[in-house]
């Protein structure tokens, strides 16, 4: 049923112990990951002559076209001219003097120190300076092409040695301070030391040029000549892998991790390290065999300059294993762990093993010639076994190499075989694209649609603790046990159909599925399902593959990376213990010539006896130390402003403080200056008095502010690798800048404002009540005349009222109301008499004048009345030609006598002005008030004596008298009214 291929095969395995193994501690060579920058990336040349990193954290690079400076995303040039002090943009070597600061010196005597963002001018020597060097005692050396050595003092004092001085050459190539605070200078005739201020050849060193010195970790003095490397050994120097490193070197380097790093001036770079030595050339993507320079950065990267260009290798998470290193082919479709220990690696074009970092091809020697495609991979006790694209699995003997192929006319169910699993019982499965075989001592079974698979394609299978088989195919998962075939159900995790890997908890407990939709939890016991996808925080999909380290992580494979999930985490997510999952993704800045990992054939992912795990890649397989994962880190990431632009105006330093008011926009440019992964640093930002939180930026290392208010700000920020669940170094930043107030926006200005506009609302208020207490009293005095006037006429009124028109005396009402008075209480006692007087045939006036005359005499006798009676005394016109007087105060006499002589006057008064001939005579009753409860009484009484008077003759006055006869009719008309 078997077909073996016999003899002719040679297989190269088997070769161990060749290499001896490397130390725990050491990063092969292998293991770096180089990045290089060209005149493409920003270089202003491709030579790079000299490197160094200052305090602040920036990487500064020599070449011949002048200096820059490398922020880890952008190169920052300086060239010759006025501003920098350079004379020559050829700058050959790069320093750091007792400051931190910067010194560059090259062609021309080209020498200037940078410091607080400027150029400073250095001694001017007229010849090109190969080195500087700053010594502890604070002496700067300075080594020159052809004029030998100078020394500044710290007193600025210039001293120059040359051959009188003990050097053997004028041409000064190095210069190295050892730890004993001795000078070593490298000549282009060998090495000379400082002794008590002159020069002393060494002997141990031969007549060759010395390019470079540096110590080891051991405090010998190494020294690079055109012959190759020597070490110090006591009083001596003796050569150093001249087997090996017999040419020129040009570069030495001693590393923290006691490795040396060796440039030469034809074959590339060197790495020695416990008695290793590792090569890295054009071959390796080494741009240029020449090396010119090697720096150590902060971070641990060596940086390399060549020729051809700026090199970095960093020990990166991720080797790539391509066919640069030596893989049959680039597509690796498959890796496996072999039982030896050895690392099998499946490509599109045969087959890989690797043994301890050696590659080698395993000859797979098919009779028609064909390089298989191999799939998948598996090994029994005597085979190795091998699902092919197309031939079906073939079975390579592991002892004498031997091939035997099984085919479909073999019973295989397809010649397609995606993948392979030894199961416990050492029987076969065999997973086609037609369906799956099982082989056992017995014979060969299939399973397929007809007899319960519901996909014939099957991509992964796997065996759990009690046996179980699982089959992961586009349609799903099914599980074969004893027999029977049971299907998963996984459409309601989130419609997950295709499964592409599994692997079995080491908790004996649970699978873990590599789907399309997530990471899937089963769980033996009770058939419990669990997906960690996309809503668990999850960046990706689909995975192909699953498995766990020894450090306690889930590696998922995927077309976009490696997904590293903590165990527990893992758990705890398929627990709902928690909402998100942490993880990390590792790509293509981890060391993976290409993070498409390969999936939907397996094994694709495996873990070594050292805990390395590997991945089938689209361009090699990758290999992880995941032990070294977590040490790869930086202790800090210091931070610079690369830039701030103020409306359009760009300050590197100094910024103008305070900004003019009404400043608009402000932008911040800001660096971590970490140069492992620059492009993945995130970073946040905040700006003390205006942000209330920090405000994360991601990658943009920008921050731009517009329209901020005056006032004092602080702006602040952050930055870190973006490694999840690493410890990653952060760094921090902070720039305190004001915005000066525009006039109207200083607080003195607002509060005189205000100040202002509460005086004028005062002002307004007192206006306005003064006029409103002007208009009031104008309106009181207003009210006041209008009532006086009121009062006026009412009094006017009043008087009108009790005054007669015709004579202005008193009316008959006033009369009555003074007589009246004469009743109440108060008047009692006093002694009054009232008179009435009537004018004698008063009608024969009217009838022989005219009535107006009448009136005119009426007026006339009222006046003699009135003059002629006393203050205190009452005349009144009593109507018609009546009048009356009361008189106050006075004896019956007195009374008499008053109306006589009024009696008299008008008798003798002279009326002829009123009209010729006219004369008038006035009878009088008098009668004392001696009843004032009864005052009409006594004006009757007063009428009868006047009644009297008239009726004796006219022209009389007559005091009335008890004998005096009554009359029935009054005689005064008031009288008779009354
Ligand atoms: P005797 O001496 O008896 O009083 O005669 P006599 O004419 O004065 O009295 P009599 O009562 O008969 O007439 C009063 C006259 O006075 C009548 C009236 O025409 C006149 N008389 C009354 N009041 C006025 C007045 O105000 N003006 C004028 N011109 N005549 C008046
Ligand atoms: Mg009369
Ligand atoms: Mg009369």
């Amino acid at each position: 049923m078997l077909k073996y291929f016999g003899s002719r095969l040679t297989l190269l395995i088997i070769l161990f112990g060749c290499i001896s193994k490397l130390q725990a501690s050491s990063t092969p060579l292998t293991d770096y990951f180089a990045e290089s920058w060209t005149t493409q990336d920003g270089l202003p040349h491709n030579s790079v002559n000299s490197i160094v990193q200052t305090p602040d954290g920036y990487l500064w690079f020599a070449t011949w076209e002048g200096v820059v400076r490398y922020n880890g995303r952008r190169f920052t040039h300086f060239g010759w001219g006025t501003d920098t002090h350079l004379r020559d943009s050829g700058i050959r070597t790069l320093a750091i003097n007792s400051k931190g600061e910067l010194l560059a010196a090259g062609s021309r005597g080209s020498f200037a120190r940078y410091a607080n963002h400027q150029w400073h001018p250095m001694p001017q020597l007229d010849v090109r300076i190969n080195q500087v060097l700053t010594n502890n005692a604070g002496e700067l050396w300075i080594a020159t092409n052809n004029q030998g050595l100078y020394r500044q003092t710290a007193n600025g004092q210039l001293q120059h040695f040359d051959s009188s001085s003990g050097l053997p050459s004028q041409s000064i190539k190095a210069l190295f301070e050892d730890n004993n605070s001795r000078i070593w200078v490298g000549t282009t005739a060998g090495l000379a030391y400082l002794d008590r201020n002159s020069f002393h050849v060494h002997t141990a060193i031969p007549d060759i040029p010395v390019v470079g010195l540096t110590e080891d970790s051991q405090g010998a003095l190494l020294v690079a000549s055109e012959q190759g490397l020597f070490r110090q050994s006591g009083q001596d120097f003796v050569p150093f892998y001249q087997h090996i490193l017999s040419r020129g070197v040009s570069q030495i380097l001693a590393d923290n991790q006691n490795a040396l790093w060796v440039g030469t001036v034809n074959d590339g770079l060197y790495r020695l390290h416990n008695g290793q030595i590792e090569h890295k050339g054009v071959n390796d993507g080494l741009p240029d065999s020449r090396i010119k320079a090697l720096y150590q950065d902060r971070e641990g990267s060596i940086w390399v300059g060549t020729n051809g260009g700026l090199v970095r290798l960093r020990k990166a998470n991720f080797t790539t294993i391509s066919s640069k290193s030596g893989l049959v082919g680039d597509y690796a479709r498959t890796v496996l762990v072999t039982e030896s220990g050895s690392i099998l690696v499946g490509t599109s074009n045969g087959l890989s093993r690797i043994d301890n970092g050696q590659v080698s091809t395993i000859d797979i020697p098919m009779p028609n010639g064909d390089t298989p495609s191999i799939l998948s991979l598996a090994e029994n006790d005597q085979h190795f076994l091998l699902g092919t694209y197309s031939h079906g699995l073939l079975m390579l003997n592991k002892q004498n190499g031997q091939l035997s192929q099984m085919n479909t006319r073999d019973g295989l169910l397809a010649n397609h075989v995606r993948s392979l699993l030894v199961a416990s019982d050492n029987s076969l499965w065999i997973g086609t694209t037609r369906g799956l075989n099982h082989l056992t001592a017995q014979g060969i079974q299939s399973f397929d649609k007809s007899n319960g698979l519901t996909d014939d394609y099957i991509m992964a299978i796997a065996q759990d603790p009690r046996g179980g088989i699982w089959i992961g195919s586009e349609m799903g998962a099914q599980i074969i046990h004893q027999h029977k075939v049971v299907s998963l159900e996984l459409a309601n995790l989130d419609e997950t159909r295709s499964v592409y890997g599994f692997h079995a908890d080491k908790d004996g407990q649970h699978m873990w599925l590599a789907t399309d939709r997530g990471l899937i939890r089963y769980r033996y016991t009770d058939g419990q399902t669990r997906l960690i996808g996309r809503q668990q925080g999850l960046p990706i999909n689909k995975f192909w593959q699953v498995t766990e380290d020894n450090q306690g992580f889930f590696w998922l494979t995927s077309n976009l990376g490696m997904v590293r999930i903590p165990y527990n985490a893992a758990h705890q997510a398929a627990d709902h213990e928690s909402d998100k999952v942490r993880y990390r993704v590792f790509a293509d800045g981890d060391g993976m010539q290409s993070f498409q990992a390969n999936g939907t054939s397996s094994p694709a992912i495996a873990k070594d006896q050292q805990g390395n795990i590997w991945v089938a890649t689209a361009k090699g397989v990758v290999r992880t130390r995941p032990e070294g994962i977590s040490k790869l880190t930086t202790a800090s990431l210091p931070m610079q402003m690369e830039a701030i632009s103020v409306d359009g105006k760009t300050f590197t330093h100094n910024l103008l403080s305070p900004l003019p008011a009404q400043t608009s926009r402000i932008r911040f440019e800001f660096v971590a200056l970490g140069y492992i992964m620059p492009q993945t640093i995130q970073y946040q930002t905040r700006l003390v008095g205006f942000d209330r939180d920090w405000i994360s930026r991601d990658t943009d290392n920008t921050a731009e502010y517009t329209n901020l208010p005056p006032g004092d700000y602080i702006f602040e920020a952050q930055a870190s690798y973006p490694a999840s669940d690493a410890e990653m170094g952060v760094g921090s930043l902070r720039q305190a800048f004001s915005i000066k107030p525009a006039f109207w926006q200083r607080l003195d200005v607002i509060l005189l404002f205000f100040v202002f506009v509460i005086v004028l609302l005062l002002i307004l208020i007192r206006t306005r009540e003064h006029l409103l207490r002007v208009q009031s009293q104008k309106l009181k005095q207003q009210v006041q005349e209008q009532t006086q006037a009121l009062q006026e006429q009412a009094q006017r009124f009043a008087r009108l009222a009790l005054q007669d028109q015709l004579t202005g005396l008193e009316n008959r009402r006033s009369f009555d109301s003074f007589l009246k008075s004469l009743g109440s209480q108060a008047n009692r006692n006093v002694l009054a008499y009232v008179a009435i007087m009537d004018i004698d045939h008063f009608k024969l006036v009217n009838d022989n004048w005219s009535h107006d005359v009448g009136d005119q005499v009426i007026r006339e006798v009222g006046r003699i009345i009135a003059a002629h009676s006393r203050p205190g005394d009452h005349a009144a016109r009593w109507g018609g030609e009546e009048f009356s007087l009361i008189i106050k105060d006075v004896d019956e006499t007195t009374a008499v006598e008053i109306c006589e002589r009024i009696r008299k006057q008008v008798a003798s008064a002279d009326m002829s002005h009123i009209a010729s001939g006219v004369k008038v005579t006035l009878s009088v009753g008098i009668k004392q008030c001696d009843d004032p409860d009864n005052y009409h009484r006594t004006l009757v009484l007063a009428d009868q004596a006047l009644y009297h008077a008239k009726a004796s003759g006219r022209n009389k006055v007559q005091l009335w008298r008890p004998d005096l006869p009554s009359t029935n009719i009054p005689y005064v008309s008031s009288v008779r009214k009354n």
